[in-house]
């Protein structure tokens, strides 16, 4: 029975929070500082982060501090309205040229942040009687986008293409269009999607292709481009905000029809500079953005694990308890590695995600492995131990 003197909302967050931390699925804020060189600062120590999308360790590099300086003390700290009505200011015009210039597309559209993007796009351009065929990983915000839409949803096996042909055997036939959502690197488990195959396969049913490249700009460059290819400016570039590029007609139907980007405010000036500057180091820098890869496949060769495919390197644990048994005992050591758990990737499959970065040295990233050997062999017999239990 409730208890009449606890309000019933507080009954049902007390209830939820005690569930989630019995399933060890709490999440809870850490306050932390983060600076240059991959530093992190938590709860007084200073810790090397493998666990900030930052790839190319340009959010703390002086250039892009400078950009940013310099348009918000010339335009101030806010938009002042959304893009469409006060909001758009120059700063974002020549974002968005540069990034469809590095994308190869006709013109780009720069949104709030890579969720909002999402959020917006897919509904933007199906609807109901529509279908959109998303692979099984996709990020939380691609679902999102695809559920607002009111399409028939409908998932396939993580890069599954003969998944994919039997789904579109099955359900193209009745919607008028179709789109298929996918990543270029995946974000928990660093693999890539088979592009140049899909994008051969969406174009034999007529399905649009979105492929979400939050992980793989200024990482991994090379490839197929899809008609949509949308992303973030906060993890290579290291600043905030998300965009889409794609032909002219298709950003100018966005720019009109994508609720979120429409209805909020548009991005501050600094956070576009920022971006921009970051980008044209990127381009500038190839060494710069050839090192994350580099790093983590010294990380996957010294850890035993098949070769990274990116910046992403998943170590799998399997329940929550022990990702974040794992992960506390590397903060010990002096590394920031956080545990991911359900929801945000598959029961069972609980890990340690590691992100590689530029700014990482090739002596951080062998104390690390090494320090996820040691600890992986002690919780082994940990879970080992517990297994045997009756
Ligand atoms: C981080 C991320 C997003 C969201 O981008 P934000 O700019 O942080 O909102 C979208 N898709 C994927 C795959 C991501 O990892």
């Amino acid at each position: 029975m409730s208890d009449p003197t606890v309000p019933s909302l507080e009954a049902f967050a007390q209830g939820k929070l005690a569930e989630l931390e019995a399933a060890s699925l709490r999440r809870r804020l850490r306050l932390t500082v983060r600076a240059a060189g991959a530093a992190a600062e938590r709860d007084g120590r200073s810790l090397v982060s493998f666990s900030c999308n930052d790839y190319l360790g340009l959010a703390n590099d002086p250039r892009v501090i400078a950009a940013a300086q310099d348009a918000l003390a010339r335009y101030g700290a806010g938009a002042g309205g959304s893009r469409l009505v006060t909001g758009n200011h120059p700063l974002l015009d020549a974002l968005e040229a540069r990034l469809a210039r590095h994308k190869g597309k006709e013109a780009a559209l720069v949104f709030g942040s890579g969720y909002l993007a999402n959020l917006g796009i897919t509904p933007a351009l199906v609807g109901p009687r529509d279908l959109v065929l998303a692979d099984a990983l996709s990020h939380s915000c691609l679902w999102a986008g695809a559920r607002v839409s009111g399409a028939e949803v409908v998932r396939f096996r993580h890069n599954d293409l003969a998944d994919l042909r039997r789904l579109l055997d099955r359900h193209r036939g009745r919607a008028k269009r179709a789109l298929i959502l996918t990543e270029r690197v995946f974000s928990m488990d660093g693999d890539r999607a088979p592009l140049p195959e899909l994008l051969a396969l969406a174009e034999e049913f007529d399905a649009w292709t979105l492929v979400d490249d939050a992980h793989g700009l200024g990482v991994v460059e090379a490839g197929a481009r899809a008609p949509l290819e949308m992303g973030t400016l906060s993890k290579s570039l290291g600043s905030y905000g998300g965009y889409v590029c794609a032909s002219r007609a298709v950003v100018d139907l966005l720019m009109s029809r994508a609720r979120s980007f429409v209805y909020t405010t548009g991005l501050p000036p600094a956070s576009a500079a920022a971006a921009l500057a970051a980008l044209e180091i990127l381009e500038a820098e190839p060494e710069r953005a050839a090192r994350p890869l580099a790093l983590a496949r010294r990380l996957t060769a010294r850890l035993g694990l098949p070769e990274a495919e990116s910046a992403v390197v998943p170590v799998l644990v399997g329940d929550a308890e022990g990702a974040l048994a794992l992960s506390g005992a590397l903060e010990e050591r002096g590394f920031l590695v956080v545990a991911i758990r359900p929801p945000t990737v598959p029961a069972g499959t609980a890990r340690l995600r590691i992100a590689l970065s530029a700014a990482h040295t090739e002596a951080q990233v062998d104390a690390l492995a090494e320090a996820v050997r040691e600890e992986l062999r002690g919780q082994r017999s940990v879970r080992s131990s517990r297994d045997l239990a009756p």
